[in-house]
């Protein structure tokens, strides 16, 4: 993973830095103290969640609190935490948190474009990608799109005015090369966006890599106990916060203050979490490996994946899911039905391992056996050898059929 000095490892900032009070916090220090108010004597250290409709205002509309679909000091404090791990130290840094990522995702799209302007998306990204596609289209919107591999967006930028980017992608696991798209994107007068769900921002910071925008689903990683829908937007020029801010008061597609409290309450644990899930991910790729039935394994922390030169280079954590083929449909639903310790679930980045047949859903360019997993924290030794304990039985069942 990225060994950039000016990108120290999180996990070890710099040991032997001269001025321990201006030494860089690692991420299991930064995330338990995210967002926090100033400490204020009897009161608790992460405000209870605030619900309200409408603050008290009498006479002239001021102050930051004023109506609930505006602001909330909720989401306040939960976008600080945000903005500060998409972008450690620097305070021009704002989070705009939404009800979901769909609806960051759409506050980004729709805001910035206007009739006749042209948008590039990836072809290969999260599978509702293609109803906002269809939606820019309705509205006169010019749509390219070409696959996240070989940086193939690059070949469809120009009079681009928006860079979509979604790396790694969902479910191929792609991964491009953000700094060479977004340098060329700018270089055309294109704003860049990069989906950071996959990654969450302890595995990618896109803003630092030359994004202007850094967008995601709260729903994964980021909360990580598939009990909350949320998303956010993160920009350094407080015009396009501004914009996707406007949107968000224009559509409504804002977070319940219980969700953004328990979205900020599970950022605490979101570096032990990640860490934990990673290494699963890895070990679990690494055991598929062996498999012969197992076709098509992508993870980027394999070293002979296709995406590991690029996600070696930009990214701290190689994510939580891994991508493999299993023969058939049919093998492929003997292994979710053999699972003992994994959830057969969409979704992923949960503290529980998922997996799915994704093919069950339609939209995706994938095999019918093509199975997306996503390792949660448990053992690792009890996970991997649930995963191998199920590809023997769909094995056997496969050599019974026939
Ligand atoms: N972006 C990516 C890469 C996703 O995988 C998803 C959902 O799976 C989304 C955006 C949408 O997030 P949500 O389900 O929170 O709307």
């Amino acid at each position: 993973m990225r060994t950039d000095p000016a990108h120290p490892d999180p996990a070890d900032p710099d040991p032997a830095h001269p001025d321990p009070a201006a030494r860089p916090l690692g991420d299991g220090t930064r995330v338990v103290r995210a967002g926090l108010p100033e400490p204020v004597k009897n009161e608790p250290p992460l405000p209870g969640p605030v619900f309200a409709a409408h603050f008290h205002l009498p006479g002239d509309v001021e102050g930051p609190y004023t109506y609930g679909r505006d602001t909330n000091p909720t989401w306040t404090l939960l976008e600080r935490a945000i903005a500060e791990l998409e972008a450690p130290g620097d305070a021009s840094a704002e989070a705009v948190v939404f009800a979901s990522g769909m609806a960051a995702v759409s506050a980004v799209l729709l805001s910035r474009v206007r009739a006749g302007d042209t948008v590039v998306l990836p072809d290969d990204g999260y599978q509702a990608l293609p109803l906002v596609h269809e939606q820019l289209r309705a509205y006169g919107v010019e749509v390219r799109t070409a696959a996240t591999a070989g940086d193939a967006q690059l070949d469809v930028l120009d009079g681009a005015r928006l860079l979509w980017i979604e790396t790694p992608s969902n479910p191929g696991l792609d991964v491009c090369d953000v700094r060479r798209l977004a340098d060329a994107a700018h270089a055309t007068g294109a704003l860049v966006a990069v989906d950071n769900t996959l990654a969450t921002p302890l595995g990618q910071r896109p803003l630092e890599l030359g994004a202007d925008f850094s967008v995601a689903s709260g729903t994964k990683g980021l909360t990580g106990h598939g009990d909350v829908l949320l998303g956010y937007v993160v920009c350094r020029d407080p015009e396009l916060a501004a914009g996707v801010r406007a949107w968000r008061k224009i559509v409504g597609a804002i977070p319940g203050p219980m969700e953004a409290w328990l979205a900020h309450r599970s950022l605490a644990t979101l570096s032990l979490r990640t860490n934990r899930q990673w290494a699963n991910a890895s070990a679990l790729a690494e055991a598929l490996t062996a498999r012969a039935e197992v076709r098509g394994l992508r993870h980027p922390g394999l070293p002979d994946d296709p995406s590991h030169k690029n996600a070696a280079r930009q990214m701290w954590g190689y994510g939580s899911v891994v991508s493999f083929t299993l023969p058939d449909k049919a093998h492929a639903e003997r292994f979710m039905r053999a699972l003992r310790l994994v959830e057969d679930a969409t979704s992923f980045g949960g503290v529980r391992s998922t997996a799915e047949r994704r093919g069950r859903w339609g939209g995706d360019a994938v095999p019918e056996g093509f199975i997306r997993f996503s390792a949660g924290v448990e053992d690792t030794e009890d996970l991997v050898a649930d995963v191998l304990a199920a590809l023997d039985i769909a094995l056997a069942g496969a050599s019974a059929d026939s």
